[in-house]
């Protein structure tokens, strides 16, 4: 579902490659966490799978997507496979809960019919169907990652991106995020989760793959954060 192959990343202001000779390679339907110091590559290895970024060398590719090296009409069409959360939300804050979620179906022109069946039933996958008239600033910041959640999944991507989804959150609000994210990776999403959070990834043991430097320094199946650290 996702490949990168000797890829390499130098920006043009920085002496030091940002990723050095990264492969991985993730089924469909994995979950893996991506961890690593800050400043180790994670955020540009996310960048690279959404084309918000090309590789200086090697493949990345997404689904049937060969992510660096196809035309820049397409990747709307990429970028429509993959779904995704961020440590600040990102939500749209004149727009209600469900029009937040509505909004992620109206720019890909689905149908009206559509949104208004849709819209429901993943706030209810979300846990805040009673709040679909909400506006962002009224919900707790749980809630609103949940919203962002819920838009991130409406148009049901084969990939889900979450950069840091839990580093606004307190630890019990961020395990029902966990939760909810591994429902999701239980549809045959497929979890991608930059992290800096050990206990999050020690109490998963999931897929973890760890960065330093933009070198992948460890590719463990079901992994810890780190030990002795
Ligand atoms: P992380 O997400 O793990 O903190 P990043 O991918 O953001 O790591 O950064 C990796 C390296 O690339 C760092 O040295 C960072 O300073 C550099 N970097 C990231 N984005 C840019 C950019 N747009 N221009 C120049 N250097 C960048
Ligand atoms: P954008 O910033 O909008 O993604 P770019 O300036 O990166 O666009 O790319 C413009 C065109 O150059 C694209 O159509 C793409 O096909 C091609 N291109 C850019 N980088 C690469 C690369 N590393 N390998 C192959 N083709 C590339």
């Amino acid at each position: 579902m996702i490949q990168l192959e000797s890829v390499s990343k130098a920006y043009k202001t920085s002496t030091r490659p940002a990723l050095d000779d990264v492969t991985v390679d993730v089924d469909k339907g994995e979950f893996v966490f991506l961890i690593g110091p800050s400043g180790s590559g994670k955020s540009t290895f996310l960048r690279l799978l959404l084309r918000e970024e090309v590789p200086s060398k090697g493949r990345v590719s997404v689904s049937n997507f060969d992510v660096a090296k196809m035309p820049r009409r397409k990747v709307p069409r990429l970028r429509q496979t993959i779904g995704c959360v961020f440590q600040d939300f990102r939500l749209l804050n004149n727009k209600t809960v469900s029009e937040n979620v509505a909004f992620a179906l109206e720019v890909i022109g689905k149908p009206k019919h559509t949104i208004t069946k849709v819209v429901p039933e993943v706030l209810e996958l979300v846990g805040l169907d009673g709040k679909a008239d909400r506006m962002p600033h009224e919900l707790s910041g749980g809630e609103q990652q949940r919203v962002a959640m819920a838009r991130a999944f409406v148009n049901r991507p084969l990939v889900l991106l979450a950069d840091e989804p839990t580093g606004n959150l307190d630890p019990d609000t961020s395990q029902d995020i966990m939760l909810l994210l591994e429902r999701i990776n239980r549809t045959g999403t497929t979890v991608l989760m930059a992290t800096h959070d050990h206990s999050i990834v020690d109490s998963m043991r999931r897929r973890v793959v760890e960065l330093d430097h933009g070198k992948v320094i460890r590719d463990d199946r079901r992994g810890v954060y780190g030990v002795g650290r």
